[in-house]
């Protein structure tokens, strides 16, 4: 077994002679910062499976248990700060060998990093979009709205990537849940929901950022989404070199030529701030 001094030597050299990296970012990254991984490091879900669009849209106690959720724990994700993972990422960009980033997180964190080649595969929490007539707005007039409509509630809880957290049945039952000011529709984070396709125009920029890449990172995912997988198969299937840096087992092990399993934010620092 190589040392992880070893194993950074490794990824540096792998790095010199890289130009165009595509690299692809995931919960690991976000941990660091206070949110929560969903998949322990088999890829297993670590707590109940996070909301189905189906339900969200039909299943009115499941539209008021999400936004209930959502407006205790946007607190928190609103306080959360880039760690050294998004440092690293920003300060390999500005070198310029960091072709593009892009990241099934939806915490915004890269770019408050001062990411700027990023493209949210997932969305973004921070806007929120009516399902009925489309539009969309910020996330945090939305939590004013829901803090005016439902005074005095408040609830104690622990926040998953979503923004989703845990509180008690009977506190989620009182909660006043949103509805769109314009057409009174549903609400939805801009985030692609479990059920729900990537928009496929997201998809189309990343593939164009792929087919001009020389080499793939994989950062603090465990790949379990195929939304992030498939980007692992097809460098795979163009020949491009494949490096992954990530606690735990992901489902492109095989593909890849070099494998960290190690802290992110330690390992990318090394491997790059402070080459
Ligand atoms: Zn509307």
């Amino acid at each position: 077994m190589a040392t992880f001094s070893e194993r950074l030597d490794e990824l540096r050299r792998w790095l010199a002679c890289r130009r165009r990296v595509f690299a692809l970012t995931g919960a690991g990254c976000s941990t660091a910062s206070g949110i929560p991984d969903y998949r322990d490091d088999q890829g297993a879900w670590k707590r109940r499976p996070p909301v189905m669009i189906q339900a969200f849209r039909s299943q009115e106690a499941v539209y008021r248990r999400y936004w209930a959720r959502a407006y205790v724990g946007w607190p928190r994700l609103t306080t959360a700060a880039p760690n050294a993972a998004h440092r690293a990422f920003a300060a390999w960009e500005a070198n310029g060998k960091l072709l593009r980033l892009v990241t099934q997180n939806v915490d915004g964190l890269h770019q408050r990093a001062g990411s700027r080649a990023v493209l949210d595969l997932h969305g973004r929490l921070d806007i929120v979009v009516c399902l009925d007539c489309g539009a969309r707005t910020a996330r945090s007039a939305l939590q004013a709205a829901l803090a005016a409509a439902n005074p005095g509630w408040q609830a104690e809880a622990s926040t998953a990537p979503d923004g989703d957290a845990d509180i008690d049945a009977a506190l989620i039952e009182s909660f006043a849940a949103p509805h769109c000011e314009r057409c009174g529709g549903l609400l939805k984070p801009d985030v692609v929901f479990f059920g729900e396709n990537v928009p496929r125009e997201r998809y189309v920029s990343a593939f164009d950022a792929l087919s001009r890449a020389d080499a793939l990172l994989v950062a603090g995912s465990s790949l379990m989404v195929y939304s992030g997988f498939r980007f692992v198969k097809l460098a795979h299937e163009a020949g491009l070199p494949i490096a992954i840096v990530n606690r735990g087992f992901t489902r492109g092990d095989d593909l890849a030529e070099l494998k960290i399993e190690d802290d992110v934010g330690a390992t990318l620092t090394a491997a790059i701030v402070t080459n």
